[in-house]
């Protein structure tokens, strides 16, 4: 069976896309989701196309555990992927929750960070080396595909740093998650810590024995870049929720990862298997079963996303979307309104309405001071 990752080096490299809205996302203070609402969530995942699904942390609570038995069950196309920490207990209910999925993959993690390590597990650097060989090595005799992550990656030494990715990978570990667990590298150092792992450990990322990802923290409001400088570094899967929720301020947004890696794909060199169509109907459902709202100025996603007002805009955007919308909104299938008349309209919206609802004019004269008017197609 193929696996759901790769680090194929071609000259487009194709990105394998992690959704963690299930487990990370649901971790946002105040979202809960049911078994039947993320399966819900799951198979519109899998509509958008996303490559690994990972459905909850198993060991911590039985609601998790049902999520991922349900999920196994009804996925075909993604990796399904159970979270938990290196421990033997945890190791056993991500493997029991995947029994029935068609592709299965555990996610193991632990805090690599000398701050982690002191003050929260008590453990010595030898003593996580210890966990993480243990931990991944009984995981394996569960799962073929085994991915691990050094909580605070991006805080921890390098040179221990390299340590843990050699024990995790000896181990059996194949995808290798640099995390920003707290948010605090910025796009330079994400940068550059990727490229160190990947030259580091060049023979076994070339020989395809091993692949790397990024996981990204919002805190400083630079998930998005960091994710993407992972990728520019070497990086063949990134790791996201629909909408950016997550722990704190969240984790990176799935979408507009996606968005740059899909329109600018002249530069990133990069391409993905996302549906992004469904990009729109996805995060509303995420919206509605949890409760988030979407900010009117989320990229992509917003109502102010692809709708303007002045009239300078209005103008252009008549004559060439492009003048002003570098994301296409039917390529991620927005919908709303596309024009708002207010103070800073001018004649060409008000010509163009004219032609277009001659006879009708009267009727829509309500919408022309502030209000949004609805177009269809341009
Ligand atoms: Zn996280």
């Amino acid at each position: 069976m193929e696996p759901s990752y790769s680090n194929k080096l071609d000259e487009r490299k194709r990105v394998f896309v992690f959704d963690t809205t299930l487990r990370d996302g649901e971790q946002a203070a105040g979202v809960s989701l049911n078994p039947k609402q993320k399966l819900k969530i799951a198979l519109q995942l899998e509509r958008l196309g996303v490559d690994v699904i990972e459905g909850g942390f198993p060991a911590s609570n039985e609601e998790d555990f049902r999520a991922l038995e349900m999920i196994s069950k009804n996925l075909t196309g993604p990796a399904i992927c159970a979270f938990g920490r290196a421990t033997k207990g945890d190791i056993e209910e991500c493997a029991k929750a995947l029994e029935n999925a068609k592709k299965k993959r555990i996610h193991l993690f632990l805090a690599t960070s000398k701050l982690h390590l002191d003050a929260k597990l008590k453990k010595t650097e030898e003593q996580a080396l210890e966990m993480i060989y243990n931990g991944v090595s009984y995981a394996r005799t569960f799962v073929d595909e085994i991915e691990f992550t050094p909580e605070d990656g991006s805080r921890t030494d390098l040179d221990y740093l390299f340590k843990v990715v050699r024990t995790a990978y000896d181990a059996g570990a194949r995808i290798i998650n640099i995390a920003d667990t707290v948010g605090y590298c910025q796009p330079s150092e994400m940068y550059e810590r990727v490229k160190k792992v990947r030259k580091k450990f060049s023979e076994e990322i070339n020989s395809g024995k091993m692949s790397l990802s990024v996981h990204c923290h919002n805190d400083m409001g630079q998930a998005v870049s960091n994710s993407l400088q992972g990728i520019l570094a070497g990086a063949t899967q990134f790791e996201g929720t629909i909408l950016g929720m997550g722990e704190r301020t969240g984790n990176a947004s799935l979408e507009e990862v996606i968005a740059a890696l899909e329109t600018r794909g002249d530069f990133y060199q990069t391409y993905t298997n996302i549906q992004t169509e469904e990009i729109y109907r996805t995060a509303k459902l995420v919206s509605k079963l949890t409760g988030i709202e979407i900010p009117i100025n989320k990229p992509l996603l917003g109502k102010n996303a692809s709708r303007h007002e002045s009239g300078i805009h209005q103008h252009g955007v008549l004559a060439n979307p492009k003048t002003y919308e570098v994301v296409d909104p039917k390529s991620v299938g927005w919908e709303g309104e596309r024009f708002c008349i207010g103070k800073h309209s001018g004649k060409h919206i008000k010509e163009y309405l004219r032609a277009q609802r001659r006879g009708v004019f009267g009727q829509l004269k309500n919408y022309f001071f502030g209000k949004a008017i609805v177009t269809e197609g341009l």
